[in-house]
C-alpha cells in the first residue's frame, strides 16, 4: 500500500493565518551574518522562505563560534555570508540561498527592489540608517534587531509612520555625519565589534524578528505587533516593554519613489544615459540627484600622486581621501546633485565607484523620475 508522506510544513500550516505558498515564493534579504543573522537564516530556512540572500562584509573570528549557531571551527577566516549560506543549505533543500561578502551599501538601494522584506542583525548605526533610507524610498518594510549583554530590541519600520531616522536625535545624526566624513580619511576607524553579547539573547531577539517577518511575508501586516514600535527585553529581570515611536514630520528620510524610468541598455556617461531617456519620455533631464553624496577626489596637492576618483560616498574605499604617498589630505569635492552641463556628467561611467544597482533622481519639467544605474561594486 502506498504510504502518503505528510507535508514538511504540516504543523505550521495548521496556524490559522499561515500561507505556505506565499512564504515559499517570497524573497528576503538578511543584512548581517553574525549571531542574529545565523539565527534568522536558520528560522527563515526552517519555515520555508523561498529565497534568502545574506550580505555581510566580515570574516569569521574564533570568538564568533560561541554565539553563531551555524558556524564551525573550520569556517574560521571565511566570509560570514558564504559560510552561513553554505551551512544553512542543508536545513531545507527547498530554499534558495545566496551570499554577498560586501557591505549592504555596495549592493545599492536599486538592488533592494527585488526583495519582499529586509531583515537586519547589524551592529552599525550607519548601516541601519542606510537600510532605513533605502527601504523607505522604495516603500518597503524592514525589521531591525539589536542585542547587548542580555538586553535586546526588535522593531519594524514600514512604508509609513515613524522610521529609524525619526528615532534618532539631532546629536546622533550629527555624530553619524561626522563619522561618515572621517571614514574617507582614516580607514578601519569604524566597527568595534566587541559589544558583550551571547547566544541565548541572539536566539530570542532573532526569533522575534522572524516572527514579525513571517506575518509580513504571508501578506498579513494587520497582524504585526511591532510596526513603529520597539519591543525591549531586559534578560536579567525578564522585563519586556513595548514603546510606540513618534513620527517626525521633519524627517529627511520620508521621500518615496513614485515614478521609474528604464535606463538605456549601455551607459557611457550620465549625460548619455539622460539624453537616451529624453528620446523615450519626451522631457529633457534638468538635473540628476543622488541618494548619497558624490565625491570627487583629486590627486595629492602636496606631492601630486594618486589618481582622480569619482563615485558615491557609500562605496568609496575607506581612506581614499588620504594620500598613500605622503599622508596629506587630498582635495575632495562633494555634491548631492549634478547639472548636465557639469564636466562630471560626461565622465566615463566605467570610472565611477558605484554600487551594483543604485538609483538616481532625474529632475524633469514634469517632476522627479527615478532610474536605476548599475555599477561594478
Ligand atoms: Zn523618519
Ligand atoms: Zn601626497
Amino acid at each position: 500500500m502506498l504510504e502518503l508522506r505528510e507535508s514538511r510544513y504540516d504543523r505550521q500550516e495548521r496556524i490559522w493565518w499561515w500561507d505556505q505558498s506565499k512564504l515559499s515564493s517570497s524573497r528576503v534579504l538578511v543584512v548581517g551574518a553574525g549571531a542574529l543573522g545565523n539565527e534568522m537564516v536558520k528560522n527563515l530556512c526552517l519555515v520555508g522562505v523561498g529565497q534568502i540572500d545574506v550580505v555581510d562584509m566580515d570574516l569569521i573570528e574564533h570568538s564568533n563560534l560561541a554565539r553563531c549557531a551555524l558556524f564551525r571551527e573550520e569556517d574560521e577566516g571565511q566570509p560570514k555570508s558564504h559560510a552561513l549560506v553554505g551551512r544553512a543549505a542543508s536545513i531545507n533543500p527547498e530554499v534558495t540561498l545566496r551570499a554577498f561578502a560586501c557591505r549592504v551599501q555596495e549592493l545599492g538601494s536599486g538592488w533592494l527592489r527585488q526583495y519582499d522584506l529586509v531583515i537586519a542583525g547589524l551592529d552599525s548605526r550607519e548601516a541601519r540608517l542606510w537600510v532605513n533610507a533605502a527601504c523607505r524610498r522604495l516603500g518597503k518594510y524592514w525589521i531591525d534587531g539589536a542585542i547587548e549583554g542580555l538586553q535586546g530590541l526588535v522593531r519594524v519600520f514600514g512604508p509609513g509612520g515613524a522610521c529609524y531616522e525619526c528615532t534618532l536625535g539631532e546629536v546622533d545624526l550629527a555624530a553619524l555625519s561626522h563619522r561618515r566624513s572621517c571614514a574617507i580619511l582614516s580607514p578601519a576607524e569604524i566597527a568595534s565589534g566587541h559589544t558583550p553579547t551571547n547566544a541565548t539573547t541572539a536566539s530570542v531577539v532573532a526569533g522575534i524578528e522572524v516572527q514579525e517577518a513571517i506575518k509580513l511575508l504571508v501578506d498579513r501586516p494587520d497582524l504585526l505587533a511591532l510596526q513603529g514600535r520597539v519591543w525591549r527585553l531586559e534578560g536579567e529581570s525578564m522585563m519586556t516593554t513595548l514603546i510606540e515611536y513618534i513620527e517626525d514630520p521633519m524627517c529627511m528620510a520620508h521621500d518615496r519613489v513614485t515614478e521609474w524610468a528604464d535606463p538605456p541598455e549601455a551607459i557611457e556617461s550620465l549625460a548619455q544615459a539622460c539624453s537616451a531617456l529624453r528620446t523615450k519620455s519626451g522631457g529633457p533631464v534638468e538635473a540628476v540627484y543622488f541618494t548619497d553624496d558624490v565625491l570627487t577626489i583629486e590627486p595629492c596637492a602636496l606631492c601630486g600622486r594618486g589618481e582622480s576618483l569619482v563615485g558615491l560616498r557609500s562605496v568609496m574605499p575607506d581612506g581614499a581621501a588620504r594620500c598613500a604617498n605622503c599622508g596629506a589630505d587630498r582635495p575632495v569635492d562633494s555634491r548631492s546633485s549634478l547639472g548636465l552641463d557639469d564636466p562630471l556628467a560626461v565622465a566615463p561611467w566605467a570610472e565611477w565607484h558605484w554600487p551594483r544597482s543604485e538609483l538616481v533622481g532625474l529632475r524633469m519639467s514634469t517632476g522627479i523620475v527615478h532610474m536605476v544605474l548599475e555599477g561594478e561594486a
